[in-house]
């Protein structure tokens, strides 16, 4: 049997009827940029996230740089960062001209090591900004609490993280900012580009709808100098029908997970993901470790089974970011993961058969 990674087409074919109608009533509407689409989705993602407000943006690195900008942070300032995050977290802080500071991740959760990050705080920095890589939430509290005391923001990038719960808090209200990807692949995923920015501040709101719209609250008055970032209607109306399935989607992830959990315990070479006890993971991903993760990836590929590497590369090993000068060897634990992580087919519309496949595969491929 053939199992690909994921098949976003089937996401779309089980709400074709309510996602068309939902598409065809927004082109209707008249309202092409903004509208009530835009607002009805915005309120909707901020109770969801129980957080006081959402502003669309138009994807989910402009969440992060606009969520950036609206901190003020700029040239000379550092931003803490997870080494083994998705590039797009650097790159945003690089986009408004500040540096990233890259801390290890907790290898067991693959998130933020919060017992790291005081060390790596200098006069410069002015934000932490974990991920919650994979779908699984980073520890807040202590992160919270660092940043509070040193006078930091916290600004958690939650592209994976749609409905993952900290403490038994959906994730989107705890920090200052939390900045989303609507990516089609994400758990609550559009049909195009789309990203939002949660948060309980009115001020960073407030600053991140008007930096995405040209810097101006009233039209043809520039306050500031802002980019055109906006939430896209017709995704905003996508985005509602399937937030009302978010939840149930998400519960089928976990029951993939679990599963995978279960029959993969005893296994000889393979580290499973760890989940600690105030986590509800939001099971993005599904991530193992393996020490002969290419040889495993091969032996999957050749029964059918269509795995995935996130990430292949560090960011600090990216030619993009050649100039923070930071050899092979500086990260260890993100180099690490990077040499043994793989992620295995996982997704609300996953058939049983298929998850027994992927069991049969790499029980077989492992032993
Ligand atoms: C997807 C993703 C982003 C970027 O989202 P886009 O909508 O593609 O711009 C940022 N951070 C992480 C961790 C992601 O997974």
């Amino acid at each position: 049997m053939k199992v690909p990674f994921l098949e976003l087409r089937a996401g779309y074919e089980v709400l074709k009827p309510e996602i068309d109608a939902a598409v065809a009533r927004a082109m209707a509407s008249g309202w092409y940029i903004g509208g009530p689409e835009v607002e009805g989705f915005e309120r909707a993602f901020a109770d969801y996230c129980s957080a006081a407000h959402c502003v669309g943006v138009a994807n989910g690195l402009d969440a992060l740089h606009l969520g950036l900008r609206a901190m003020d942070v700029g040239p000379g300032d550092e931003v803490i960062v997870a080494s083994n995050s998705y590039i797009a977290t650097l790159l945003a802080v690089s986009m408004v001209g500040a540096t990233p500071v890259l801390v290890e991740a907790d290898p067991a959760t693959h998130n933020l090591d919060p017992s790291k990050v005081e060390a790596a705080i200098t006069p410069r920095t002015r934000v932490i900004l974990p991920t919650h890589l994979y779908g699984q939430p980073a520890d807040l509290d202590p992160l919270l609490e660092i940043a509070r005391r040193r006078g930091l923001r916290l600004l958690e990038d939650g592209a994976q993280g749609h409905g993952g719960r900290y403490r038994g808090q959906r994730v989107g209200g705890h920090g200052d900012l939390v900045a989303w990807s609507f990516y089609p692949s994400k758990n609550l995923g559009a049909l195009g580009d789309a990203g939002a920015i949660t948060t309980n501040d009115p001020v960073l709101a407030d600053r991140v709808r008007t930096l995405g719209n040209y810097g101006s609250h009233q039209r043809y008055v520039n306050e500031v100098r802002g980019v055109n970032s906006r939430l896209d209607p017709l995704q905003a109306a996508v985005l509602s029908v399937k937030l009302a399935y978010l939840d149930a989607w998400n519960s089928r992830r976990k029951a993939i997970a679990e599963r995978y959990l279960e029959a993969f315990a005893d296994l000889p070479g393979i580290t499973l993901p760890a989940v600690p006890d105030w986590a509800d993971p939001a099971w993005h991903l599904f991530v193992i470790r393996a020490t002969d993760r290419d040889g495993l990836q091969q032996r999957l590929a050749d029964q059918g089974i269509q795995t995935l590497i996130h990430y292949p590369i560090p960011p600090h090993r990216q030619q993009a970011y050649a100039d923070l000068g930071l050899p092979a060897g500086s990260f260890p634990i993100a180099e690490q993961l990077a040499n043994e992580v793989l992620s295995l087919p996982i997704g609300p519309q996953m058939r049983d058969e298929e998850v027994e496949a992927v069991i049969a595969a790499v029980r077989a491929a492992a032993a």
